[in-house]
């Protein structure tokens, strides 16, 4: 789950990371009100789930009351296109109006879950502000590393290499170190799967400060973080990932043409593979659960099918502890429900698959039927072609 750059921050702060002192605004009225105690000498910031927001104007700089203003009736309600948010954009409805930093220099600082070492890691740049991305691609020597051992945590030692690592002036890398170790009790203590500050700053009088704070938690683990589901802001999320999510389904959009529905997460896996292995694109990852209803698929059936990208369904079901007959039931009554106006390819195999392929032929919908995951791949890549 993501969490907007303001409430990110206040995570933070209450680790003792330093960031500047803003407040989040959902109308231009509140803007100009939260800029006050600055004396118009505010930055702007569109809050949505997505980076790039300078680059697309979505990060402005005021010297004025007059210039909050502006910039705050610029920006809210303005449909931000950056490198993360798909070329649609996203829509502001909040803004974080926060003190001028005076910067002195901008670095990158991000800690993650290494797959390769599977441990936390710490990764930090002298190259800040710009996209981290770049910098991985053409000058990946000046990305530094420091890989925690779970069982000490992250050693201040460790937090200091890595400053000087840096280049971080050397009377502050005690400031530095610190904030890393702040960076990672939060990292830690809340779950975190991301926790990225780009630009790191520091400042003219001597601070060193987190400009810009991303978090992301797992998912698995919000049932412990009830604060920070709170956080949640549906606004931003996916609709058919939030409709999924009301009936138990496990759903990911993603961007190809085949909507796929599977049962069990590693079938659902396989399936995305073979699909892409001959050459086709999923539309998304759906889990409907191994006791998935008449229901439970319809409802399924229906989010497919709300995503205009989707040209082709396939549904690849193992019935095991579910029967084929069971599926192929709730399969025709969505079918029949919805109005089917797009090929859909089904590949049962498990109980009563016998009687489950033959409701499917019996049942008058235009349904293909395929005998293997292989054979279910290419029959709807070339349908939908
Ligand atoms: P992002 O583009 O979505 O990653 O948004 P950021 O929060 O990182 O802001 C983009 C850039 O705006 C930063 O790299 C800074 O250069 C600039 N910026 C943000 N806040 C301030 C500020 O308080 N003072 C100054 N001078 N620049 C700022
Ligand atoms: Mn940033």
């Amino acid at each position: 789950m993501n969490i907007h750059e303001y409430q990110a921050k206040s995570v933070l702060k209450q680790y003792g990371v330093s960031v500047p002192d803003g407040t989040v605004a959902f109308t231009v009225e509140e803007a100009v009100k939260a800029a006050e105690v600055f004396g118009g000498r505010a930055v702007v910031k569109a809050q949505i789930h997505a980076g790039g927001r300078g680059k697309a104007g979505g990060v402005k700089l005021a010297r004025s009351m007059d210039e909050v203003r502006a910039h705050a009736q610029e920006i809210l309600g303005k449909t931000l296109v950056t490198h993360q948010t798909g070329p649609e954009g996203k829509v502001v409805k909040r803004l974080l109006i926060e003190a001028l930093t005076d910067i002195k220099k901008e670095y990158y600082i991000g800690v993650v879950v290494d797959r390769a070492t599977s441990r936390v890691v710490l990764m930090g740049s002298e190259e800040g502000g710009m996209e981290i991305e770049e910098v991985a691609a053409h000058s990946p020597e000046k990305i530094f590393r420091q890989v925690v051992d779970p069982a000490v945590g992250l050693r201040p030692f460790q937090a200091r290499a890595l400053a000087y690592a840096m280049n971080i002036p050397t009377d502050l890398i005690s400031k530095a170190a610190e904030f890393m170790l702040s960076l990672y009790q939060a990292f830690v203590d809340k779950d975190c799967s991301i926790a990225e500050i780009n630009p790191l700053v520091v400042t003219g009088d001597g601070n060193v400060m987190a400009l810009d704070a991303k978090l992301n938690f797992d998912s698995n683990a919000l049932y412990r973080h009830k604060d920070i589901l709170q956080l949640r802001d549906l606004n931003e999320e996916d609709d058919r990932e939030i409709e999924a999510s009301k009936y138990d389904l496990s759903y990911i959009s993603l961007a190809g043409n085949i909507g796929c529905m599977v049962n069990g997460a590693g079938l659902a896996m396989a399936t995305m593979d073979t699909i892409k292995y001959f050459g086709g694109s999923p539309a998304n990852f759906l889990d409907v659960g191994g006791g998935a209803t008449e229901e439970k698929v319809t409802a399924a059936f229906k989010i497919i099918l709300s995503d205009p990208g989707v040209k082709g369904i396939l549904v690849n079901i193992f019935g095991g502890i579910m029967k084929c007959d069971v599926i192929a039931n709730g399969v025709i009554a969505a079918a029949r429900q919805i109005g089917l106006d797009r090929p859909l390819v089904v590949r049962l195999e498990g109980t009563n698959v016998e009687l489950g392929k033959k409701l499917l032929a019996e049942s008058g919908l235009a349904i293909s039927s395929a005998d293997s995951l292989a054979e279910a791949a290419q029959k709807i890549i070339q349908l939908v072609q």
